[in-house]
Parts: structure tokens; sequence; C-alpha cells
């Protein structure tokens, strides 16, 4: 067997020239988006007048196994792909651990995370389409940086809807954004009619996600020549982060090697089901086996406390509703909660799988997330981004039950960013005052109240 070196570098020709459709190869599919006004499945026609049209085939298609990647956006990808895949040997050896824990690093571009992959294929596409620019939410700030890059780069208009508590903790992220050009306007905001309502009802608001999109969503439909963009749980979304999962394996195949298990944290799951796909691909297609652990914040829980339902996307209710694991659109996190994941509900390609049992999901305290990210950033060097910690975490864990057992798994995991601007929620934990907060059951029923009637159909 070849020695496996610390970071597995594909050639820039290995880059992955199309994009792979789990949808394709799931014997249930993901229920349709519906239309709030009707609750009938949306229309490639009514979805078109959010978003762009070629994004609209993407988010419909289930059957269509591999999309091509347009050649502009394969010389963006070069740029910072492909990703390293590398082998924790340092962190194998502190935990002292039998396990062989390979992570995929995704934080090597200045938004400093994954989103990239898909704010670029959603930029070129909006570009394609003619139009002048585009409209977004963002919270943490890595997604509307992300995007502001890449209008940026191709020239297009980029309006960022960011949540207030983020737009007032990372002044910084913010000047990144408006660097590239975005602008950027704390939500809820008085540019729009559902901002302005918000405010109205709660003047003090920190806003949450599911208003922000609200906002940016009334924004892009109310300016000619404007879309709406999202950089999470749609599934065009998973489509373009396939390219993290594709890359992983081509690199893993090179050394022969086969993971036992793939870590993932879970946001809307846009980073999870790109890693997972081309693996989840061979599980549905009976080739191969894998185990897949989503990890989530324990204080939002949509997967493992979340109810499987139809659901609201964003506050105002203005969004195609969604079937996926949710805690309703008027659920917001712990005002303590640092980690970024925020969002109430999951991709609901994610949530038929693991509806189906195709995967499992865990939920973890903050205070030991980060004491995960200090161990990684002191052993691997690498200073991670707070959500990408979820999933660190339980890589160690997995790895520390191999040393109990002697087994030797191998582990893969997606270290989706990096957590420089993330030093306040550090801060806390270095000064002890970070807490973790599980929501009762009783808090968790007020966000299911606000779950629609179920269609019948
Ligand atoms: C946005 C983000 C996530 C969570 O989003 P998913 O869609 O669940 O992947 C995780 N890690 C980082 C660094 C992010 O920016």
């Amino acid at each position: 067997m070849k020695e496996i070196p610390y970071k597995i570098y594909l050639d820039e020709k290995e880059l992955p020239k199309k994009w792979y459709n789990l949808r394709a190869d799931m014997k249930n599919k993901p229920a349709p988006l519906l239309n709030p006004a009707t609750m009938k499945p949306m229309t490639e026609n009514e979805l078109e007048a959010v978003f762009c049209k070629e994004l609209v085939k993407q988010e419909l298609d289930d059957t269509t196994a591999y999309f091509d990647i347009p050649d502009e956006i394969v010389e963006f990808y070069k740029m910072y792909r492909p990703s390293p895949l590398i082998r924790a040997y340092c962190l194998e050896k502190k935990l002292g651990t039998p396990a062989h824990i390979y992570y995929k690093f995704e934080g090597n571009n200045t938004s400093g995370s994954h989103k990239l992959n898909s704010a670029i294929a959603q930029a070129y596409y909006a570009k394609k389409q003619g139009l002048k620019g585009v409209t977004t939410e963002t919270g943490a700030g890595q997604w509307g940086t992300a995007l502001s890059m890449a209008t940026a780069y191709l020239g297009l208009d980029c309006k960022v809807y960011m949540v207030k508590v983020s737009y007032e903790q990372k002044p910084f992220r913010r000047e990144v954004m408006r660097t590239y050009g975005a602008s950027v306007t704390p939500s809820p905001s008085m540019n729009t009619n559902v901002g302005r309502k918000i405010l109205e009802k709660h003047p003090g608001t920190s806003g949450s996600l599911g208003c922000a999109i609200s906002e940016a969503v009334e924004d892009a439909t109310t300016h000619e020549g404007y879309r709406y963009v999202l950089g999470s749980v749609l599934n065009q979304v998973l489509l373009h982060q396939s390219i993290i999962g594709l890359e992983a394996k081509t690199a893993l195949d090179k050394y022969g090697v086969k993971p036992d298990i793939i870590i993932g944290c879970a946001g809307g799951g846009s980073n999870l089901g790109g890693l997972i796909s081309p693996f989840m691909g061979q599980k549905l297609r009976g080739e191969a086996d894998y185990r897949f652990i989503a990890v989530e914040p324990a204080s939002c829980p949509s997967f493992t406390r979340g109810k499987f339902a139809y659901d609201f996307c964003d506050t105002g209710m203005v969004c195609p509703l969604a079937k996926m694991y949710t805690l309703g659109s008027n659920f917001i996190p712990s005002a303590n909660h640092a980690g970024g994941l925020r969002y109430h509900g999951m991709s609901s390609t994610l949530s038929q799988l693991y509806h189906d049992g195709l995967m499992e999901a865990v939920s973890v305290e903050q205070t030991s997330v980060f004491e995960a990210a200090e161990y990684f950033a002191r052993t691997e060097g690498i200073l991670p981004a707070p959500e990408s910690s979820h999933a660190i975490r339980v890589a160690i864990d997995q790895a520390l039950k191999c040393k109990e057992t002697g087994e030797n798994k191998v582990i893969l995991f997606g270290l989706t960013g990096t957590g420089y601007f993330d030093m306040v929620a550090y801060e806390k934990f270095h000064d002890g005052q970070m807490q973790d907060y599980i929501p009762t059951d009783a808090d968790l029923q007020q966000g299911f109240d606000g779950i629609p009637a179920q269609p019948e159909f």
C-alpha cells in the first residue's frame, strides 16, 4: 500500500467537470416545494419569479445524475480548488487512536468557507440570464462574503441583508463584503414591507435568518433585473457542493482508502450533502456501505428534535414551503448560542435520507464544540470555524471510541471553514462565559405551533 501523505492534493486537471445530483439515485425523492398561497407544488414559472432560470431547472431536476460545470465556473474554481484532503496524523497521534482520520478543508479562500462553491455557480447563471444583480441574506457572514466575491468577479450587483446582531458583532465581515462591492443592510430594515412590519411588531429585535430571507426575497421580486439567491438548504446548492465529495472521493480512491464513517456539520445541510453525495450515491445503488453522521448544535436541533413536515422557509412566509425537519419558522436559537448553524430547517434532500434511515444525526453542546475547536487548532494548526467544529467534536469522539475498542476505522469529516471572524465567540469560551443551552420541550413547542396545517396529497 502506498504511503499516505499529510496532504493529498489533486492536480488541476483532476478537478471534477460535472456536479453529481444525488436525487437521481434516491428511491424516495425529496418532496416538492409548495406555493404558500395555493399549497400546490411550485411550477417552474412561479419559481422563476424569485430564482434564476437555470437554477430553477437544477432545483426541480430529480433525475439527471450529472450536470456539466460550465468552463467559466471551472476557471474560477481553479483559483482555490481542488481543495486539500488532509490526513490528520497529528490529531491521531495526540489522541492515541488507531483510527485513521481525514478531513476535507474548504477554508482556503477569502470567504473562509465552502460557500464559494455555490456562490460562483449562482452568480454565473444570474449573469448568463442578463440580470443586473442578486439579493441575499447572510447570518454569520460567510455566505454574503462568498457571494460578494463571486458577483465582483462577474461584475454583478449584490445586495446583502445581514442579520442585525451579526452586522453589529462582525463589522469586519461587513467590510470584507463592501471591499467586494456588495451593499450590506442590517435586517430587519426599513427597505422592505416585511422589514417594516417586523420592526413595528418587535422594535428592538436583533433579527433572524428567516426575517433576512423575507427581506431579500421582497427586494428581488420588487426590483427589475434582480433575483434572490440562497447559500444553503436548496437542492441546487447541494448539487454545486457535490464538488467537495467528488474531490474527496477521487483523492481517497487514489490511495485505495475507503472511509467507514463520514461526518459533517449541518446547518441547512449543504456542506454535508455535498461531502456525502458520491458516497451516499454508492450506498443508494447498493455498491458500498458507509455510516453518515450529521452534527448539529443542541440549541438548534432540527434533525434530532424537529418535526418532518412542510414548513415555511422564512419568517415572512413569502418563500415556498419545503418538507423538511424543522423547528418552526419562528424558532430563534437562544441568544447565547455562538456557533452558527442556526437555521430552523434542513435540506429536504437530507431530511428525506434521514427519514429513510440512510443517515444518522447527533447534537452537541457548544462548550464541548469549542473545546474540540481549541484542541484541533493546537494539534492540526488550523483555526476552525465554530460551525466546522461541530464535525470535529464528533470525529474526535468517534476516534476515541476506536481507541477503546481497538478498531482502526477510517473517519472522514468536512472542515468547512476558518474561524478568524469568530473571535468574539472564542473570547467568550476562553473567559469561561460560554454557556450551554438546551431548549426545553416547551420552548420547542412554540416553534412547532407555527408549522402550518399539512397539505393532503
Ligand atoms: C454556512 C456554513 C456552514 C453551515 O451550512 P451548511 O449549508 O449546513 O453547510 C458550516 N460551516 C461553515 C464554515 C459555514 O460557513
